[in-house]
């Protein structure tokens, strides 16, 4: 059932086969010291002490060796076994982690829609930490503690045939299995209630991530004493779901030495009624134990990997989940393309559950057009821009650039082609010049810093003290936004693809930064193909062509002066905006 259940990771031992393979071969030397070994000096051990016609010489001295030399013998191996399946264990958990990891980043943007990223994050830590201790576990248990249940077994049968009269061991024996019924029953319940705690583990993180994240709204509306409640009520749930796991799990060991006490007794009972001799009965005890014993790890072993079912499902939830932008089978290379774009009767919904958010939409930009999108809010305009980077598929028609439907081409060729300054500039947290790099990471220092200097960036950051070495900060906390945003035009004006997507930002900046940024975008916007999805009425006068969006379709386009006399929608949200504008100045005047 193990091997079914996680066969398909065994490919991450290949790595470290040879130190899973010295580990395994010291668990043997373990399990036969153990179970063989012990038994068999404890039965020559006890005469030295009952008997009247006691060894001496070589004799006593080889029986008194051997009770050091088994437990060297077992020292070693359990050591050499535990640090080596450890070993294994730990590196096959960071693969583990990495691939979970690395199927994250492949995965489309629609999967981050419905999934939080603090259970995401609980899932690649504490989920993967859950599978550690169980493949340590299993691993390690899995040859030591059979084996030394065989060794043991193998010996109380080499015994039965030395002694004929303790034929009745085997009964003994025979009552190992019933110890498998605790284990099952358990077992079932523990995966219910391990799955349980690991999504509440999920919810914790979600709340304490959220929470993270969100430290200024948090002051200013003073939802502090909201967010410990909310915290405690999260660790609360958690800490009983844990519970439960922890009650089923330490239930298991004392209904085991149970049955096995009921089974030495009976085993007792039988060789005081056959008059067995003293070193016998106590090397059968001995082989007994070793028998149980390794019968209450397995059921330990069982409860573990129980709890880790319940993991690997929430692992495998990532690294199945459907990619619902997959790559092209037969990609067709862009190469140097022009930056035509066209969508082709183009409809689109997020989820099967939403309403259709582009309907029926046909749009040519011809290369080096500037297009502004416009429309109401929800229109459809970033989703239009969206599907240009094919962070999602069209469920109708076709979107193409440079005449290739952007389904043939790889994610990475097309990315390629395309750079994107969005609203929110994300920067990483690292130097100045490592941001901007991020678009061509082979770029020189000069070719850094002439990008910088297209962006108006360039005269900022070397007023900071340390220059292109400045660490930015989490997310680029330590710098302004629109700081954040001429680095983010920077990093487009590296990459120096034909295609510019620009989700303009809402928030207002002050009216130099606004000044710099406006004309850095016009400069990054000459001879390449832009879309804008526009919010100012300023960066709606330089474009080429306004889309204006209502309602998930393109219902005008055309330049300002075509479009402002005949489009009523148009020209309200013109009026509107002008109007802002106009209050702004005044009430700055
Ligand atoms: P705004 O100017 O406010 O940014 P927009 O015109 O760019 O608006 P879109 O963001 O394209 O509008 O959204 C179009 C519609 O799609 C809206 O009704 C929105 O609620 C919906 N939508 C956007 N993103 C998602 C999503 N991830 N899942 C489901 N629906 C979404």
């Amino acid at each position: 059932m193990i091997l079914k259940r996680f066969g398909a990771y065994f490919k991450y031992l290949k790595p470290v086969r040879v130190q899973f393979s010295i580990g395994l071969i010291a668990g043997l030397v373990y399990a036969a010291s153990s179970g063989f070994g012990l038994p068999l000096v404890i039965k020559y051990l006890v005469p030295l002490v009952t008997q009247d016609d006691k060894p001496t010489g070589w004799l006593l001295a080889g029986i008194l060796i051997s009770i050091p030399a088994v437990f060297f013998l077992r020292a070693i191996g359990s050591f050499i076994n535990s640090y080596y399946i450890a070993y294994t264990g730990m590196h096959v958990l960071e693969q583990l982690r990495i691939s979970v990891f690395a199927r994250i980043q492949e995965l489309p943007i629609a999967f981050f829609h419905s999934n939080n990223i603090g259970d995401l994050m609980s899932r690649v830590q504490g989920d993967t930490a859950q599978l550690q201790t169980a493949i340590v576990k299993v691993v390690d248990s899995l040859i030591k503690e059979p084996a030394t249940l065989i060794s043991a077994g193998a010996y109380l049968v080499y015994l039965s045939t030395q002694e004929n009269d303790v034929t009745f061991i085997l009964i003994a024996l025979a009552s190992v299995p019933a110890c498998v019924l605790p284990i099952k029953a358990i077992g079932t319940r523990i995966v219910k209630k391990a799955s349980q705690a690991q999504k509440q583990a999920g919810q914790l993180n979600h709340v304490l991530n959220e929470s993270l994240s969100a430290t200024r709204e948090i002051r200013s509306y003073n939802l502090e004493t909201r967010e410990v409640n909310r915290f405690s009520e999260a660790c609360r749930d958690f800490l009983l779901k844990s519970l439960k796991v922890v009650k089923y799990d330490k239930m298991l060991t004392p209904l085991i030495e149970l049955v096995t006490s009921l089974a030495i007794v009976l085993a007792l009972y039988m060789a005081v009624q056959r008059n067995i001799d003293e070193g016998a009965l106590a090397s059968i005890l001995a082989a007994l134990y070793m028998c149980y014993q390794p019968v209450k790890k397995l059921g330990g072993v069982s409860n573990t990997v129980k709890k880790a079912e319940a993991s690997l499902d929430r692992l495998e939830y990532i690294l199945d989940a459907e990619d619902t932008v997959p790559e092209a089978i037969n990609p067709t290379p862009l190469g140097n393309i022009a930056g035509n774009i066209r969508f082709d009767k183009v409809s689109f919904r997020y989820t099967q559950d939403d309403g259709t958010v582009l309907r029926n939409v046909s749009a040519e930009i011809k290369a080096g057009e500037a297009i502004a999108l416009v429309g109401p809010s929800g229109a459809g305009k970033s989703t239009f821009a969206n599907l240009v980077l094919r962070f999602y598929d069209v469920i109708e028609g076709h979107v193409l650039v440079d005449g290739i439907d952007v389904r043939n081409v790889t994610k990475a060729d097309l990315r390629a082609h395309m750079a994107l300054v969005s609203q929110e500039s994300v920067l990483f947290s690292d130097t100045i010049a490592n941001n901007i790099r991020v678009a061509r990471p082979d770029a020189t220092v000069e070719e850094v810093q002439t990008a910088a200097r297209m962006a108006f960036a360039h005269d900022f950051i070397e007023a900071l003290d340390q220059g292109y070495e400045t660490q930015v900060g989490e997310r680029g906390s330590l710098l302004s936004g629109g700081q954040r945003q001429r680095i983010s035009i920077a990093r487009a004006f590296l990459k120096n693809a034909p295609i510019i997507i620009l989700d303009e930002a809402t928030s207002a900046l002050d009216s130099e930064s606004e000044h710099n940024i406006q004309t850095a975008l016009e400069e990054l916007s000459k001879g390449r193909t832009v879309l804008i999805i526009a919010h100012r009425f300023s960066t709606i006068q330089h474009a080429d062509r306004i889309f204006v969006f209502d309602d998930g379709e393109i219902v005008a386009t055309g330049s300002h002066k075509e479009l402002y006399p005949t489009n009523d929608l148009y020209q309200s949200l013109y009026d509107k905006q002008a109007k802002t504008v106009h209050e702004t100045q005044d009430s700055s005047d």
